[in-house]
């Protein structure tokens, strides 16, 4: 899985996918979770990624996948223990993309304190929109994000909200994790998943950056 560097116009080869959950207040509330004191870091698997007009599988396993519209920041310098002061110097692209969640599995996996790899691993559980360069987002705390299912408005958020900021997830996570140019980082999503059904069409947008649709089957 390959993108190109909006920035270098070079072909940046994906390596992790980081997501981060529960990272606005709302959303917390509405799945009865706490607020986190620090950031909930999970790992999708490269192949997991779908881009814009895509299709999003949904897969015998589950019965229940929901949507979750994010913020997605593209690492383009490399690091590991960056500071936060710095954290964004580090980004060479944003998107927005869907954390697709087969919340059945999450929920089950929860109560019996397994991991979440495969409720939200499965292939094109990962739609990614097309990449803007970063310069070309001011402020990424300052970006309004919306999901649409079959044009009905389903999420409305405001990155202002998140708990933890891009620069701070950066942080964090490459004190953990080696960030390397390609790596992504979805930032979590705001109140009002839900599920999708067959032949749903999901619309996820954000402000300056151009949208991201996926078809259900
Ligand atoms: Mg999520």
């Amino acid at each position: 899985m390959t993108l190109i560097d909006p920035s270098t116009g070079e072909r940046l080869r994906v390596g992790k996918v980081l997501c981060i959950g529960r990272n606005y207040a709302r959303h917390a509330v509405e799945m009865g979770s706490t607020v986190p004191k620090r950031p909930v870091v999970f790992l999708k698997p490269s192949t997991a990624i779908v881009r814009t007009q895509g299709t999003v599988v949904l897969p015998e396993m589950t019965s229940n996948v929901h949507h979750e519209v994010e913020l997605v920041a593209v690492i383009g310098p490399g690091g590991r223990s960056i500071r936060e002061a710095e954290g964004l110097d580090h980004v060479a692209a944003y998107a927005v993309g869907l954390d697709m969640t087969a919340r059945d599995l999450q929920s089950e996996a929860k109560k019996k304190g397994k991991p979440w790899s495969v409720a939200k691993g499965f292939d094109t559980f990962a739609p990614l929109g097309p990449l803007i360069h970063a310069n070309e987002v001011a402020d990424p705390q300052a970006l309004t994000l919306s999901l649409k299912v079959n044009g009905t408005v389903r999420q409305h958020g405001h990155t202002g909200d998140m708990i933890f900021t891009v620069a701070s997830l950066i942080s964090y996570c490459s004190r953990i994790f080696t960030l390397e140019p390609g790596d992504l980082l979805y930032t979590g999503t705001p109140e009002g998943v839900g599920p999708v059904m067959p032949g749903d069409r999901l619309e996820a947008g954000c402000t300056g950056l151009p949208p991201l649709t996926v078809k259900v089957v």
